[in-house]
């Protein structure tokens, strides 16, 4: 491809509106466009990526068994009643409706459809398993849409859905998927660490999320640092700290002005924060519970609205609390009634609590549980910290941020049993067929994948995904012998399948190198009076600082082999 007719302009002022590293060079880099919030264009260069993130998905899929399908991206209202999941999803979900005033909902995934596919054609057991994957748009109404390709309304994603006879059947897929997942990073240059990860919206039991590890990410990870164990901080557990219980000392009312937050009590009692216990108060599916935990440790609201079943979790405002007689800054488990009080199991490893009064400026010391107080349900729902115990060794626990860009879940039965999918087994029972399923976001792989690969120039692209393999380099072109070399390295080069973007433009060398650093291909190749007065021309890897001359003597095969050994193509 010759730059003078390559669709799309570099940058190279940053763009007000883009918010995260990727965006920025995205955008600079002239591979996508924002079209409205959450939504994109993709130009040729960043569609060659993509495509080539594709194709590596693709064939680790076709490896794994998977057999590659087209589904509608609108699909009926009535399946998502008859799974049920339409309140998960709720204003997620993007509706239309048609001129016969049917509602239809523009896929945000497939299982629905994919499910009621296979209960037409699977009858017998002899028909399972089954893996089946589409590569397509799906359509989700994020509340904030932001990053660039990291959060959209519409984007491209990979999903495989697996059918099953039996729980081992499903687990051996399932272990085939991961196979195939940490194959298709590694192949995209893209060291992912798998995590344990929450079911969310989708449902199931067990998952697995992949996280590419960067500053930027937007995920809290923990990691052992001694044994295997590594969670999304929504998920993970841990073992809380124990402060050795004394005897229980006597209830007693204190005054405490204007002391309201945790750090305020603990400062003006003189305690640590872990001789406190904490009161949050949430409004779930618009019910009012009453949340207790140790002052030291914050909850986790995933767990907690795992916890309660809701749809809707949110803190409860200011008048909801105040109607439910709380007063807020002195709320206290001790003595409240009418009300679901959630406690965390912390509240159990310690004793003697300075807590709330349930009277303004007053707070109680020495409160015990369970003397001084009930509790409906009693769980973990703490969000685990650095330091913490590994809930599988007792080692050290350690926290990272990572990017989601991969998620495998066990799904089970709810939704086969909810769409009718069954088969006969070998005695002609008839079964509900087990289900798992696993995406990929191809758009947010591809922004991941920059997160972690740039410098202050641009973009630093692993060669299996780079849009181009070399950044062909011409320097003053209008000296002849410049122009004929540089020509015919890209005839030679582009006739041997390797991808060369050929810089042919009348500009300074300056702005080729910004450009070639900004676009972020792999190899560059500098072609100058200088270079060719020794019979060579400069080569210089992205990811290198140094770069070295090349004799033009057999410069094709060099290349050649060069770009073979550094990305085993
Ligand atoms: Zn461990």
């Amino acid at each position: 491809m010759r730059f003078s007719n390559l669709f799309g302009k570099t940058l190279k002022e940053i763009p007000s509106e883009a918010d995260t590293l990727s965006h920025q060079l995205l955008l600079r880099s002239g591979m996508i466009q924002q079209v409205a919030a959450g939504v994109y264009s993709y130009l040729p260069l960043g569609w060659r990526v993509l495509k080539k993130i594709e194709q590596i998905i693709r064939e680790e899929m076709d490896n794994a068994g998977g057999q590659e399908l087209m589904l509608p991206t609108l699909q009926p209202f009535e399946l998502w009643e008859k799974s049920g999941r339409y309140p998960a999803f709720g204003k997620t979900l993007f509706t239309v409706t048609d001129r016969r005033e049917h509602t239809l909902i523009l896929g945000p995934t497939h299982e629905e459809v994919i499910t009621d596919l296979v209960s037409r054609f699977v009858q017998s057991y002899r028909d399972l398993p089954l893996l089946l994957y589409q590569i397509q748009n799906k359509f989700r109404d994020e509340p904030r849409p932001r990053g660039g390709l990291l959060r959209v309304r519409e984007f491209i994603m990979k999903d495989l859905y697996s059918f099953h006879t039996d729980e081992e059947d499903l687990n051996e897929t399932y272990q085939k998927m991961i196979q195939a997942y940490k194959n298709v990073y590694t192949r995209c240059g893209l060291p992912a660490v798998m995590v344990e990860a929450d079911s969310g919206a989708i449902g199931g039991k067990e998952s697995h999320e992949f996280m590419l590890i960067a500053e930027t990410g937007e995920d809290g990870i923990v990691h052992c640092a001694n044994c295997d164990y590594a969670a999304n901080l929504e998920k993970a557990q841990s073992v809380k700290p124990k402060y050795e219980a004394k005897a229980s000392l006597s209830i007693e009312e204190i005054s405490t002005p204007n002391i309201k937050t945790i750090e305020e009590v603990a400062n003006f009692v003189g305690v640590a924060p872990h001789q406190t216990l904490k009161a949050v108060f949430y409004s779930a599916d618009g019910e009012l519970v009453f949340v207790v935990i140790r002052g030291d440790i914050e909850v986790n609201e995933t767990k907690l609205r795992n916890l309660l079943k809701c749809a809707e979790l949110r803190l409860a405002t200011e008048i909801e609390v105040k109607a439910a007689g709380l007063v807020a800054g002195a709320a206290s488990p001790v003595g409240l009634k009418g009300m679901k009080i959630i406690a965390d199991d912390s509240i159990t490893l310690g004793s003697n609590y300075v807590a709330g009064a349930n009277k303004p400026d007053i707070h109680l010391k020495n409160v015990n549980y369970p003397r001084d107080f009930e509790v409906s349900i009693m769980a973990d729902i703490a969000t685990a910290r650095p330091d913490d115990g590994c809930p599988k060794c007792g080692g050290k626990l350690l926290s990272s941020l990572g990017i989601e860009v991969g998620h495998v879940f066990k799904l089970g039965t709810f939704l086969s049993e909810k769409l009718g999918a069954s088969f006969l087994d070998q005695n002609g029972v008839s079964r509900t067929i087990i289900m798992g399923t696993y995406g990929i976001g191809l758009g947010r792989l591809l922004a991941a994948a920059i997160e972690q690969n740039h410098d202050e120039k641009g973009i630093i692209w692993p060669l299996s995904i780079a849009p181009f393999h070399v950044y062909l380099c011409p320097l003053r072109l209008e000296n002849p012998d410049v122009a004929e070399a540089a020509e015919k390295i890209y005839q030679d080069l582009t006739n041997q399948n390797i991808e060369v973007l050929y810089d042919d433009r009348d500009e300074s060398p300056g702005v080729k190198f910004n450009d070639a650093d900004l676009l972020g291909i792999p190899m560059r190749l500098t072609v100058s009076p200088r270079t060719l007065q020794s019979q060579s021309i400069e080569l210089k890897w992205r990811n290198e600082k140094l770069a070295e001359l090349l004799p033009l003597e057999k410069i094709t095969s060099k290349i050649q082999r060069l770009i073979r050994e550094a990305g085993k193509l």
